[in-house]
């Protein structure tokens, strides 16, 4: 019921990273929050999805290249024991938001965005768990972690091994003495391939060659890169970005797979069968388990009341803060790909976007 609904002027969808600077820079704006915005989450916990990755994940990247907008993340000895961890990043986004105070509400699910009537310039309204908000604008920024994408392949539903994703994957010691196929050319599948292949006979496939990144080419060159491409195209130049560089970033676990010789792809199988996968050329391995490292989608069901067209799953944004649904510009969308601002799905490149966005959202509900 719409009208038992708690107005507010914005609803920030979701409190990881990027939800966390849109919440910065509404507050800098001049919003309070709590009361003039409130960010809604769905897990019991701060930090995003980033609980919920495997173990031993590890950024790509030094901690001084991974902050978010005001505050630094703190430092870690990296030249001693590599990239921050994840958990670093976790305390890192819970110390965030205590910080700037941004009081995000947990847990609630939204469940729909939706029009509360035919007013352009009415609220919208937000279900959540509990939870009924009516908004003059709302950020979406829920990420990609809850919609891991799986390839539909032949046998799948044969194979009576354990099939999971790079979501659901936790521990190596979970496939201790197993044998185990990793399927994915990026970084995940290096990276969990890494750690598997030191318990676990370990098969790596990939529908292409894997691209390695030079081994001194870590998540600096990345956004160095990115920042070069966005200007040659703004002055009318081509070129290949991140794309032109490669895929997998050679973090240490991954050059000590390379050094066990175990970083070695060979070709997509064809089919899987009842105890393992079999090739085109008829050859076939036994395996216990499968793990899919096949990438994300945005996570956007919530908003699918609204009806907007979609193009490739993503729904068409731009405007000035480049994050406005061109359908609804009461919706904005941070922080789930170059789609959405250039290097936004990551903890460095997220700020640009966020700015741009609490911008208008300010403007638009001032
Ligand atoms: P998320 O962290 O997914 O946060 C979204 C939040 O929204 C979650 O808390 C979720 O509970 C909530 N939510 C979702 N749906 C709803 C709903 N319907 N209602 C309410 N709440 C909802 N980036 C880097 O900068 N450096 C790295 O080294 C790096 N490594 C990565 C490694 C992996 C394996 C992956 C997958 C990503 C990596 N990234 C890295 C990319 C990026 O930083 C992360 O994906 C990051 O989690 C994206 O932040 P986000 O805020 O957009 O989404």
């Amino acid at each position: 019921d719409p009208a038992a609904a708690r107005e507010v002027d914005v609803v920030v969808v979701g409190g990881g990273q990027a939800g966390l600077a849109t919440g910065f820079y509404l507050r800098r704006a001049g919003l309070v929050p709590g009361h003039d915005f409130v960010i809604v989450d769905a897990a019991d916990r701060p930090g995003g999805a980033w609980p919920r990755t495997w173990d031993g994940l590890r950024l790509f990247s030094p901690a001084t290249f991974s902050s978010l907008p005001g505050w630094m993340m703190p430092s870690w000895d990296d030249a001693t024991r590599g990239f921050p961890p994840r958990d670093h990043v976790v305390d890192y986004l819970t110390h965030y938001e205590e910080r700037y105070d941004l009081q995000v509400l947990r847990p609630h699910r939204v469940t729909s965005v939706r029009r509360a009537d035919t007013d352009p310039h009415g609220r919208l309204v937000v279900e959540a768990d509990d939870l009924t908000l009516a908004a003059r604008s709302v950020v979406s920024a829920t990420g990609t972690w809850e919609r891991p994408f799986w390839p539909s392949h032949p046998g799948m539903g044969d194979f009576t091994g354990r099939q999971l994703h790079a979501a659901d994957y936790r521990v190596p010691e979970e496939f201790a003495g197993q044998s185990v196929v990793v399927v994915g050319g990026g970084n995940s599948a290096a990276q969990i391939l890494a750690e598997v292949s030191r318990v676990a006979t370990a098969t790596w496939v990939t529908t292409r060659q894997p691209r390695f990144l030079a081994d001194d080419v870590d998540g600096r060159v990345l956004f160095a890169t990115a920042r070069a491409r966005i200007k040659a195209l703004e002055e009318g130049r081509d070129h290949a970005g991140v794309a032109g560089l490669g895929d997998i970033v050679m973090v240490a676990s991954v050059k000590d797979a390379r050094d066990r010789g175990v970083l070695r792809a060979e070709p997509m199988f064809s089919r899987l069968t009842a105890d393992g996968v079999t090739w085109a050329d008829g050859e076939t391995r036994r395996c216990d388990a499968v793990i899919w490292c096949t990438g994300f989608r945005p996570a956007l069901r919530h908003l699918h009341p609204l009806r907007l067209r979609t193009s490739e799953g993503r729904i068409p944004v731009g405007g000035e803060s480049g994050t406005q649904a061109l359908e609804e510009p009461r919706l904005h969308l941070v922080g789930y790909g170059d789609w959405t601002g250039p290097a936004s799905s990551t903890l460095a490149g997220v700020g640009a976007s966020a700015k741009s966005t609490a911008s208008t959202v300010a403007a638009l509900v001032g």
